[in-house]
């Protein structure tokens, strides 16, 4: 069986560390807002460039708390890609916001700025580019967007930890999730907003936490949306390793590309230029996508599909009124993506037995 993700292997890494750490929690109690959680913050901040950095409860509270922070008019519109895991979506509407679906490219399927300008009118307040699969939306195009049309924009970074782009404008705002399979990944729900002004990351802040900055003094209606002081701990000692478990994976990426290049009816997936991937998924397209995923399964291979019904097609957004047809390319890559297993401690050799799999299940289409 060749894993589609292994924490396992990623904790025996830190597991002393991790112990280290929570024992030093659980002899000091400081279960909430513990020194951990600031010193993380600080660690992250630093790792990324962006001034601050702002823990919370998970990703999809990230996205929530950095529109709300903003103040945006009720109701306004937010445009974000079709082609994106549901949060992305839920989050806007929990903030009192409406999605405004736009489609992505072909090559990279990242929101694609020709279309989100076509559905940005006058009503609509934000934009949310998401960096899909670990590598960055087009940040120029989408900032240029924003000043001519008075957008605000709050990054979904949630798959993108430590990538980079060549000559992008600085992260306004960016919500990012260390749920467990992420690159970065926690041991339970965590997440954090990043912010390049104090202002923003304050008012997310006192939104984290009741309102208040002031025991018992609330500003504002909040949440209760702290990252968790024994996540921190993990996150800290994960870190530390990031940047070499990001290696690893482009290392993967381009072993995959190579064993891929020869096999028939496969499209590999491409790096836009300029783009620094992390490769959070490794995802190809194929023919028959159903079929070749059941055959992998049967082979041992966890291949996994990221996502199969686009937002616009889901039940629980069936009130924005769209049909199948209304965003061709996601739709048309939502029935040929596959993605393959992909973490920092995939072999070689687990590599090759993934693409003789594939290849000997396409021969058998
Ligand atoms: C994981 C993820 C989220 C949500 O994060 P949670 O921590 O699970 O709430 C949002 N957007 C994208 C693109 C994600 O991959």
């Amino acid at each position: 069986m060749i894993p589609f993700v292994d924490l396992r292997a990623a904790h025996a890494e830190v597991a002393e560390e991790v112990a280290e750490g929570f024992d030093r929690v659980l002899a000091n109690t400081a279960f909430v807002q513990g020194p951990d959680v600031a010193a993380f913050e600080q660690e992250y901040a630093a790792f990324t460039g962006v001034p601050h950095c702002v823990g919370v409860g998970n990703g999809t509270d990230a996205i929530e708390l950095a529109l709300r922070a903003r103040d945006l008019p009720a109701g306004s519109g937010v445009v974000l890609p079709a082609n994106t895991f549901v949060a992305t979506a839920e989050a806007v509407v929990r903030a009192g916001l409406r999605p405004v679906l736009a489609d992505c490219d072909d090559d990279h399927l990242l929101l694609d700025p020709a279309a989100a300008a076509a559905v940005t009118g006058e009503d609509t307040s934000a934009i949310i580019p998401v960096h899909l699969y670990g590598q960055l939306a087009p940040m120029a195009a989408v900032h240029d967007l924003a000043a001519a049309r008075g957008l605000a924009v709050v990054e979904d970074a949630a798959q993108s930890q430590g990538a980079e782009q060549a000559g992008r404008p600085p992260v306004g705002l960016a919500a990012t999730s260390f749920y467990p399979g992420k690159n970065l990944g926690a041991y339970g729900e965590a997440g954090a907003v990043l912010a390049s002004s104090p202002e923003d990351a304050r008012a997310v802040r006192l939104l984290t936490s009741h309102g208040s900055e002031v025991k018992y003094r609330h500003e504002t209606l909040g949440f209760n949306s702290r990252l968790d002081t024994l996540q921190a701990v993990v996150l800290r000692a994960k870190l530390k390793r990031l940047a070499g478990w990001n290696e690893l994976r482009r290392a993967a990426a381009d072993r995959y590309a190579a064993l891929l290049s020869d096999v028939e009816g496969v499209r590999v997936p491409r790096t836009a230029p300029g783009n620094v991937h992390v490769w959070h998924l490794y995802v190809i397209r194929v023919p028959e996508r159903d079929r070749v995923l059941a055959g992998l399964q049967e082979a041992g291979v966890q291949a996994q599909i990221h996502y199969p019904v686009p937002v616009h097609l889901q039940p629980a957004f069936r009130h924005l009124g769209h049909g199948p047809g209304d965003f061709p390319v996601a739709e048309r890559a939502g029935g040929e993506i596959l993605s393959l297993p992909m973490h920092p401690h995939l072999t070689p050799g687990q590599q090759e037995r993934v693409a003789e799999a594939l290849d000997k299940v396409l021969r058998q289409l």
